[in-house]
């Protein structure tokens, strides 16, 4: 463990490499495939050693600012003082019960329901992945169907179900699946039907022709970052509705970060299903599947036996330490102004990002709506995940290197994030950081 201490002063950037961290970076490349701990490569890779509110540091002692945030699990910035000493006082009191009800999940899951509109009950799981996998696993044993509507460039997480046209490097016609990973059966993947976002008409269409076999149209409602046109959600609801087909809302990003209803709440429509991950657990392995009460009764182990029962379970699953950590996420957010602040410091971020970038003509469109934001090479915000493919994205991924190089982290390509630890001082240091990379970047 690094003991650097939390030095505020010090400068943005990727300035030092010690040996320490260069040790790290030589034992990660010789255990872990790629060097890495997942499925994302950094170009100027690092080893993070501790974070504070709206910044980090690696081992090496350089500082960022941190618009990644855990993926977005950040929404309290690293290291809340209400997180920490939650999850520290559990601890102290046991750490793990399996799947069997503990005080603090019990808790958790009163509050969570009466946030979550479309909850009648709810499940806990660890990830967003489990939950939009036992999401689909519920929509397909309460319905009787199979297959799956998607929509192109969405992500919903790392199983067979899920890994599909999520980023297609070729495109198929729709509703034509493509697998983003070897490793899927031919029959897994073909049990989908890809549609484009914001095109309610291809999604009346294909809904309506496939209805006999189609379980669910599963949905981020900002996906990734591209926002719904207005009436686009409402009308997957009607669409879904009208053909006895089920709609699951993947609030995985969105819970509990556009309001404590999410995004069901900001946007006024309510599915059948909904998936949760991230900022329950602030940093904590914990999510959920919540819905109608009689799709989530499906899961009640009283059916065992019966058609139509559909096996939900996890030996992590209603984790006090995650549960703790959740209590006091909520603790925090239902504050009186808590999410009017960090909407409007993401404002303030988008308008700041925008003036460096027309100042310097970058030709840059930055983006966004609430505490999400993204930035590229393009003309207009995006629609569908092709007009993404339609910007400079190569452009845009040697740009994003640049803003790590000058201590603004962000994760290349992806949408970023804010958390509401971000200060006035945080983003006067990025737009100067901004302005000394696109300085850089125009003299590359
Ligand atoms: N759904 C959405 C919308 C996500 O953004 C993610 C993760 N980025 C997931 C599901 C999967 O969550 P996890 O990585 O926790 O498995």
């Amino acid at each position: 463990m690094s003991s650097t201490p939390l030095e505020t002063h010090a400068k943005l950037g990727r300035h030092t490499m010690s040996d320490v961290e260069a040790g790290e970076m030589t034992s990660a490349r010789r255990n872990l495939p790629g060097g890495v701990l997942g499925g994302n490569t950094l170009p100027h890779g690092f080893v993070f050693s501790h974070g504070k509110g709206g910044r980090f540091w690696d081992t090496s002692g350089n500082m960022y600012i941190d618009y990644v945030l855990g993926s977005g699990t950040l929404l309290l910035g690293h290291a809340h003082p209400a997180i920490a000493a939650a999850i520290a006082d559990q601890a102290t009191r046991g750490m793990h019960f399996f799947a069997y009800l503990n005080a603090p999940a019990v808790h958790l899951a009163e509050r969570l329901v009466s946030y979550m509109p479309c909850a009648g009950r709810m499940r806990f799981t660890v990830s967003g992945s489990e939950s939009t996998f036992h999401a689909i696993r519920l929509a397909r044993g309460f319905t009787g169907k199979n297959k799956i509507l998607k929509f192109e460039g969405a992500y919903h997480g790392t199983h067979d179900y899920a890994q599909v046209s999520t980023a297609p490097k070729q495109l198929a016609n729709f509703p034509q699946p493509v697998a983003d990973t070897a490793g899927i059966p031919d029959v897994v993947r073909d049990l989908t039907l890809v549609c484009p976002y914001n095109d309610l008409d291809t999604l009346r269409a294909l809904v309506e022709a496939h209805r006999d076999d189609l379980a669910a149209v599963i949905i981020e409602p900002i996906q990734r970052i591209i926002s719904p046109l207005p009436g686009f959600l409402a009308g997957v609801r009607e669409i879904t509705q009208a053909n006895g087909v089920l709609m699951i809302m993947d609030e995985v990003v969105t819970g509990f970060r556009y309001g404590l209803k999410g995004a069901q709440g900001y946007f006024g429509v309510t599915p059948d299903l909904a998936t949760y991950g991230k900022v329950i657990g602030s940093g904590l392995p914990v999510g959920a599947v919540a819905g109608r009460e009689d799709i989530m009764d499906q899961a009640d182990p009283a059916k065992k036996g019966q058609p139509g029962y559909v096996y939900q379970n996890g030996t992590l699953q209603g984790h006090p330490l995650g549960c703790a950590a959740g209590h006091a996420m909520l603790d925090t957010v239902e504050k009186p102004g808590f999410y009017d602040r960090v909407f409007a410091a993401a404002d303030r971020l988008r308008a700041g990002l925008q003036e460096v970038f027309d100042r310097h003509d970058m030709g840059i469109i930055v983006f966004g709506e609430g505490p999400m934001w993204h930035m590229l090479f393009a003309d207009c915000a995006p629609r569908n995940y092709r007009d993404i493919l339609r910007s400079d994205t190569q452009r845009g991924a040697a740009f994003d290197a640049a803003l790590t190089q000058q201590g603004i982290f962000v994760l290349p390509g992806n949408r970023r994030f804010i958390s509401c630890e971000h200060t006035m001082e945080d983003l006067e240091a990025t737009f100067a950081a901004v302005d000394r990379a696109c300085r850089a970047f125009k003299n590359s």
